[in-house]
């Protein structure tokens, strides 16, 4: 009921040269799966390039980051138009490492989700709790926080138009994952929440991404369980033949 979204996050890796090697690389090897659909996120630079190289597949674009504004003087960030008109299809809002390294808030994700929806964007919203919260309990309460603050305010109608992904800090660029029941738990919990917020059937309808040290060996049973409907993929997207075994996580 749920097609699986998996995206790759490239971060801060690759110009416009080595992102259009890489895409020209990854088209052939996806081109023929079905049933999932599959996103890449370049950096700003090389989104409005690699976005024309997609025109016509069904690779879709999405930006990393934008700002909730839809333009004025805000140095260094983008509108939400300006990721659409460069081809993006999605944004990913609310990274740990946009939370942890520049000071992002659950409001701020919060006013970023509801301007990217607005400039037709679909927001994949990040949360996840760092080893010290899981180790002292807290995992549960923290996603919450985080969901509620990203969509409390923006009314039931939003729920089944974004994507969240659940990227526990501690998998996140370490080689530890979460266990596919570990996963499978949060997964569950966050669409128990997402009713509370948008009612069971909007709930049962959006897709819910595991992300943090996802590779192809650990792939098709974090994606086997019945809650993760895809993945967000850091390190392992930036190599083609990489990216493509877990994008073919059902062969
Ligand atoms: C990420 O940053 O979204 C991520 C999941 O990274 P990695 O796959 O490298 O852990």
């Amino acid at each position: 009921m749920r097609t699986p979204l998996v995206a790759g996050n490239w971060k801060m890796h690759k110009t416009v040269g080595e992102a259009l090697r890489l895409v020209d690389a990854l088209l052939p090897l996806v081109a023929g799966v079905e049933g999932v659909e599959v996103a890449v996120a370049p950096p700003f630079t090389a989104l409005h390039a690699v976005g024309q190289r997609l025109v016509g597949t069904p690779l879709r674009l999405a930006g990393q980051n934008m700002h909730w504004e839809a333009q004025g003087a805000y140095t260094g960030e983008v509108s939400a138009a300006m990721l659409a008109e460069a081809g993006c299809a999605y944004v990913i809002l609310g990274h740990s490492e946009r939370r942890q390294l520049f000071g992002e808030t659950d409001a701020g994700v919060g006013r970023k989700v509801a301007a990217a929806l607005a400039g037709g964007l679909t927001p994949v919203v990040c949360v996840g709790e760092t080893l010290e919260e899981r180790d002292r309990g807290a995992a549960f309460e923290v996603v919450e926080r985080q969901i509620r603050g990203a969509l409390g305010s923006l009314g039931p109608d939003v729920v089944d138009r974004v994507a969240v992904a659940y990227e526990p800090v501690w998998a996140i660029g370490t080689g530890r994952t979460a266990t596919a029941a570990q996963a499978q738990e949060v997964h569950a919990f966050l669409r128990q929440v997402l009713g509370s917020l948008g009612g069971t059937e909007r709930a049962g309808r959006v897709r819910l991404l595991y992300g943090g040290s996802v590779k192809p060996y650990n792939s098709a049973e974090l994606l086997g369980q019945p809650d993760v409907d895809g993945a967000l993929v850091g390190g392992a997207s930036l190599e083609p033949e990489t990216f493509a075994s877990i994008v073919r996580f059902r062969v």
